[in-house]
């Protein structure tokens, strides 16, 4: 489908796509630095996490520029354009929308003026209180009344934030966090900046990950440790859930805004995060390769072949394989870049689906009873294009193994999964399932087993698309996170 911008063409894929993370935060601290290239490489490393648009803001200490635009990091920025963006200090974001039409003016970081300068801000993930917080920005400014959409310079929620920080006076930024961070309610990880200083904070329940790191001459916070392995920072520890930092030329300063109460997301764990990236001290690698073994030994199978669906099954499948005894193998090719072309695919194409995206592998899964691991099974259109795919390409049976239990709930956190209605899981045994898919055998891990293969206890976990337990009130309905749109 063509995007509101015109340009992107992100459901190229008319079958079905994956859930889609909220967004990526990178920050960077080092006045002797090209700031500018150190953000783009911490956004290509965390390109996964948002494919829709991608900007950086820099700041030279006395002045803050920003740019973005629609598409990944490499089409919005150039040699050229990080040549022109010279700082000391800057953020940067890669964005899918939540919350917010998916077009330029929601594009991030944020920018606003303040009685004191500039304030960009790039949030990742989603808050659930915004009608709160809106009428609190009108009690604090009521010029901010009228007209709406003028003082709002986007519909997403991290607007409202940018608005409200700088609906203080000349009150110092660091004083105006430290009043607006304790009324946030839902998952938030920021990175913001004015001219002098680089802000960080993490929602109480510490939702999304956020992590900081250190290098020889500043320091980066980022959401995976895997944007900080890119640009060569090493890793210091996790922005606490509840914390607020910041850091200027007179090091780093820490705060607490409210107390923690972590509620991770064990979603990351089977899908979001990078299986290079380390949550809780925990690898995501080794997480899913151990969901992988349990999985092999819950729901057990005879068969000739393991295959991932790649590439976030692959870990999981070669747990499996490793459990079950069964070789692995790598029956699907995947095309990694047909998802994010800016061409719009005629009928013929899009009659292809899941081809587009993934290709059998026909000599190696010809006459082979497989089992085929996959990371989550959420409106089921995927799956099933799949396992016919298989079956077509030669396969004797094809049974089917997730390494998340059945997606029963959204996220109102931040993660674009669908509605209740669209999710295949509620009001399906797994053995409907089974048959809607034409597999074999279908077998999910259990929750217990997956929060297990975390190695953090359930209480410190949000399992709510699991579960149905939110462990942060959430909106009624749709409502809130529609209410900024409608106006
Ligand atoms: S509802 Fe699911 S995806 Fe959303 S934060 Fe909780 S575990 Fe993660």
């Amino acid at each position: 489908m063509l995007r509101p911008d015109g340009r992107l063409s992100l459901d190229l894929d008319p079958i079905d796509h994956g859930p889609k993370d909220a967004c990526g935060v990178f920050g960077v601290f080092a006045p002797s630095e090209d700031v500018a290239q150190l953000t783009y490489y911490g956004l290509f490393a965390l390109q996964h996490r948002g494919q829709e648009s991608a900007g950086i803001a820099v700041s030279t200490g006395e002045r803050i520029t920003v740019f973005k635009d629609m598409g990944l990091v490499s089409q919005v920025f150039d040699e050229a354009t990080l040549t022109s963006l010279r700082g000391r200090l800057g953020i940067g974001h890669t964005r899918y929308s939540t919350t917010g039409a998916s077009v330029w003016h929601n594009a991030q970081p944020t920018f606003r003026a303040t009685r004191n300068g500039g304030l960009a801000l790039a949030h990742n993930g989603n808050l659930t209180n915004t009608h709160e917080l809106e009428s609190w920005l009108r009690e604090l400014d009521p010029d901010q009344r009228v007209p709406e959409k003028k003082t709002m310079d986007s519909t997403n929620d991290t607007s409202l934030v940018t608005a409200l920080m700088s609906s203080f006076g000349t009150e110092p930024i660091e004083q105006v966090a430290m009043k607006v961070l304790p009324r946030l309610r839902g998952a938030f990880c920021l990175t913001f900046i004015n001219e002098t200083t680089l802000f960080a904070a993490r929602d109480p329940q510490g939702v999304r990950p956020l992590v900081l790191g250190r290098l020889a001459t500043g320091w980066v916070v980022a959401s995976e440790t895997a944007a900080l392995d890119i640009v060569g920072a090493s890793f210091i520890r996790e922005v606490e859930p509840g914390e607020f930092i910041a850091i200027d030329e007179a090091g780093l300063r820490s705060q607490r805004f409210a107390e923690a109460r972590p509620k991770g997301c064990l979603f990351e764990y089977v899908y979001l995060a990078r299986p290079d990236t380390t949550i809780a001290g925990r690898s995501v690698h080794a997480t899913r390769v151990e969901i992988g073994r349990i999985l092999a030994r819950e729901h057990p199978v005879e068969a000739d072949l393991v295959i991932p669906t790649p590439d976030s099954g692959t870990p999981s499948a070669v747990g499996y394989a490793e459990a079950s005894g069964i070789p692995f193998g790598l029956g699907l090719v995947k095309n990694a870049y047909v998802g994010r072309t800016f061409i719009q695919p005629s009928q013929t194409i899009r009659q292809l689906g899941i081809r587009l995206k993934l290709n059998p592998l026909k000599e190696v899964i010809a006459g082979k009873r497989l089992v085929v691991v996959d990371d989550s099974i959420v409106r089921g259109n995927t799956q099933r294009a799949l396992v016919r795919m298989l079956r077509e390409a030669g396969a004797k049976q094809v049974h089917v193994r997730i390494s998340s239990p059945p997606v029963e709930w959204p996220c109102f956190y931040g993660i674009d999964f669908a509605t209740r209605a669209e999710l295949i899981a509620p009001g399906l045994g797994v053995d409907e399932i089974c048959r809607s898919l034409g597999a074999d055998s279908l077998g999910y891990i259990s929750l217990d087993a997956l929060t297990e293969a975390t190695h953090r206890p359930a209480a410190e976990l949000c399992r709510a698309c699991f579960d149905g337990r939110y462990p942060i009130a959430v909106p009624k309905g749709q409502a809130e996170l529609l209410h900024l749109e409608e106006k």
